[in-house]
């Protein structure tokens, strides 16, 4: 019995990839072959994005090298816009990787240090604002 329920839990697809394949829905930023970017569901700021690797690698720096180095130019384009949509100072860039074992970046919109602490509290957003978010990002 325990076999099968670690059996199970390698073949689990995370919430992620989930995300990708349409099955949980998301705020969608951005996406192409490779890459896709969407709202953080508990947010440090307005415009808080999560770009993943459809590729499935739980850690960040055990992605092949192409793959990371695409998958900076694309949030590279994503930060872009979040900074365009929010008129921050700059636009934060974290990977922590604690909760969900699928590799991403956090790109925050950032005023000040205190926007990048994730022991704040998160804002409570409804599915109306981050629909609005995302729309008024992606334009
Ligand atoms: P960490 O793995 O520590 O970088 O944190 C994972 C991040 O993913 C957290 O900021 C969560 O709020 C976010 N997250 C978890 N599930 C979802 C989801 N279904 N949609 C959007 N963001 C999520």
């Amino acid at each position: 019995m325990r076999e099968i329920e670690h059996l199970n839990l390698y073949n689990m697809a995370s919430i992620f990839s989930r995300i990708v394949a349409g099955e949980i829905p998301s705020y969608k930023i951005a996406e192409d072959e490779r890459y896709y970017a969407f709202l953080d569901i508990n947010p440090l700021a307005k415009g808080h994005t999560l770009v993943i690797p459809k590729q499935e690698v739980d850690y960040f720096y055990d992605l092949d090298d192409e793959t990371l180095q695409g998958m900076i130019l694309f949030s590279k384009q994503v930060a872009q816009k979040l900074q365009a949509f929010s008129g921050c100072k700059k636009v934060a860039t974290a990977v922590l990787g604690l909760e969900v074992p699928h590799a991403h970046i956090h790109l925050i919109p950032m005023n000040s240090e205190k926007d990048v602490d994730f022991s704040r509290e998160k804002l409570n957003l409804t599915p109306e604002e981050f629909a609005e978010i995302a729309k008024a990002i992606v334009g």
